[in-house]
């Protein structure tokens, strides 16, 4: 190679090298440019790559094939190397001429050689990176993921600020539903279809990511937040563009604006303001969009300290058991009690609607439960070997049991540890909405009853009541709730009363006791009469009482 023909050399390689090492955008572009020189330069007329994902794969011919420069005269192979990585993918180069090309001096061809080894490492480098990306940066199916969305603020924050930008958590609602609706495939369909319109809102300068099942994550500017709260809000997605077959699809969101000189020092800092958020915007029936607060932060705090101080709470004996009565309103007297809990914390009652939910995110309401169980079994022993007139008392149990494949047994040991009479007792559940914890609650049911037992349904009336829920469970009591109740002011014709006197009535067919909760009136009492409900709970008559004051009424025996 003479000295002029090696300076041009010289200066093309560089070239290839610098676009090697640098970091730009359309690298792939520039590359292509500077092999095709080369290539001109050897008089080779055309370049291949080959990438095998693995030896099996190379067998098979599955892999990627990539074209870097031919002019047209390839005619036979002039170089051909083969690497296989120690993760035994392969990748192979090969280079052609012209079946009239003389051939290349010795010295062009260890230059050659060098070159196609350059290029190939580099190519091979660049896939693994794409490999990795692909990898570390996306879900099983392709969505980004977690990883991607704190690697897009991250970039984000170093860029400038925060602020100016809105982060979501969002959970599609009834995919379930969906999927058992359109099947799974569709479903899936549906899904990427949604997150697709979506993306399309949010633009270039936000993104998607997907957390698992159907929870996602976006961050996007606060410009689109309006269009972006209206895909969470519903719209009709296609899932079956030959038939044109569309559902709705809509998310619960819970939504964080990232206020004025905001930081994030690490990525729990947005999740501590999403989850709760989001967390609110699923319980929530109506509003399914849930902006985050400081309150929301000062309630999760609290809620924080009420799981943390707890099990000491049980150690101390702050949780205490109290009954309210519940009343034959022909008669006035007392049949029953509800033991209800408190927990007493200097000297303040903390009323369960604030700590059970809270004890209900883990399985510390299990212990509460049993616990409560405990302390009831001994009051009735106590009184009945006082003599006093005994009621039969219920305690509520967490759908949290429905877990517990031994709940009955567990029940039972606490029961039989104290030599309770059964009949004293009477477990309270809440109404469910899976089929899966139907099945469960029909068994435990059908258990506690065959030990002489009772068993309620609480609050019924107040969530998605089924009727499933009293023809295949056979209940001993259905305790309506008192949102079902009609209030003073109500008209005999208005529906509410209409379905109570209906509930009522159905009750009774059944075969099942009623009782109304919630009665605060001495007209509400009349309406029970007049209905045919036997039996109330409710301020009217007491609220939930210390053990002490129960006992007087025990002891009283009536009402007025
Ligand atoms: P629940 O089982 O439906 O209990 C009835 C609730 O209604 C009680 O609230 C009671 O004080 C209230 N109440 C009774 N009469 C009236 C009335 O006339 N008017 C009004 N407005 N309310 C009335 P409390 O004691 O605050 O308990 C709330 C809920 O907490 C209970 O609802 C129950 O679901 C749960 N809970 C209470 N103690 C326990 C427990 O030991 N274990 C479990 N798992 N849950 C419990
Ligand atoms: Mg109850
Ligand atoms: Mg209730």
């Amino acid at each position: 190679m003479d000295r002029q023909r090696n300076d041009e050399y010289v200066l093309l390689f560089e070239k290839l090298l610098n676009v090697m090492t640098s970091s730009g955008e359309c690298d792939r572009e520039r590359l292509k440019e500077a092999i095709g020189e080369l290539c001109e330069f050897f008089r080779v007329a055309k370049g291949t790559a080959e990438f095998y994902r693995s030896l099996s794969h190379e067998k098979m011919g599955e892999g990627l094939f990539y074209c870097e420069y031919d002019n047209g005269k390839a005619e036979k192979v002039l170089m051909k190397k083969r690497f296989v990585t120690n993760t035994t993918a392969v990748i192979i180069g090969t280079l052609y001429v012209a079946k009239d090309e003389p051939p290349l001096p010795e010295d062009e061809m260890a230059k050659l050689d060098v070159i196609l080894r350059v290029i190939l490492s580099y190519l091979r480098r660049t896939r693994l990176q794409n490999a990795i990306e692909r990898l570390g940066y996306h879900d099983e199916v392709g969505y980004p993921n977690l990883r991607s969305f704190f690697r897009f603020l991250d970039k984000t924050a170093e860029g400038g600020e925060l602020s100016g930008h809105t982060a979501i958590y969002f959970n599609l609602r009834h995919f379930s539903l969906i999927n058992r609706e359109i099947g799974r495939e569709n479903g899936d369909k549906a899904m990427r279809n949604y997150i697709e319109r979506l993306r399309a809102v949010i633009g270039e300068e936000g993104i998607v990511s997907r957390l698992g099942g159907d929870n996602f994550l976006a961050a996007f500017r606060n410009e689109v937040l309006e269009p972006v709260l209206e895909v969470i809000k519903g719209v009709p997605i296609t899932y079956d563009e030959r038939q044109e077959k569309r559902i709705v699809v809509s998310a619960c969101a819970g939504v964080f604006c990232m206020p004025e000189g905001f930081h994030m020092v690490n990525s729990g800092e947005i999740m501590d303001r999403l989850i709760p958020a989001c967390n609110a915007a699923r319980n929530d029936n109506k509003g399914t969009i849930v902006f985050y607060n400081d309150a929301m932060a000062m309630i999760k705090n609290r809620q924080m300290g009420l799981q943390r101080d707890f099990p000491r709470a049980m150690e101390n004996k702050e949780v205490k058991v109290y009954y309210q009565p519940k009343v034959d309103v022909e008669s006035g007297e007392i049949v029953g009690a509800e033991a209800l809990c408190r927990w007493i914390r200097d000297g303040r009652i903390i009323p369960p609607a604030e700590f059970i939910p809270v004890l209900e995110q883990n399985t510390d309401i299990c212990q509460l439960d049993f616990y409560m169980l405990d302390l009831v079994c001994k009051d009735i022993n106590r009184w009945l070997a006082e003599g006093k007139n005994v009621v039969r008392v219920s305690v509520n149990f967490s759908r949290k049991h429905l877990l517990d494949p031994d709940l009955r047994e567990h029940v039972l040991k606490i029961i039989n540890e104290n030599q309770t009479p059964h009949e004293y007792l009477e477990i309270e559940l809440t109404e469910t909405t899976t089929d899966v914890e139907f099945l469960d609650l029909k068994r435990i049911v059908a258990g506690l009853q065959k030990e002489g037992i009772h068993t309620s349904v609480d609050d019924f009336g107040m969530g998605y009541s089924s009727l499933n829920l009293i023809r295949e469970i056979p209940w001993d009591v259905l305790k309506i709730d008192k949102s079902f109740l009609p209030s003073d002011e109500e008209k005999k014709s208005s529906v509410t009363s209409l379905m109570y006197r209906h509930v009522v009535e159905m009750s009774k067919d059944l075969g099942m006791e009623c009782i109304t909760e919630g009665v605060e009136t001495a007209r509400q009492v009349e309406l029970l009469r007049s209905n045919g409900c036997r039996f109330a709970q409710g301020f009217h008559f007491d609220k939930p009482l210390p053990v002490v004051e129960f006992e007087k009424r025990l002891d009283q025996r009536f009402y007025e």
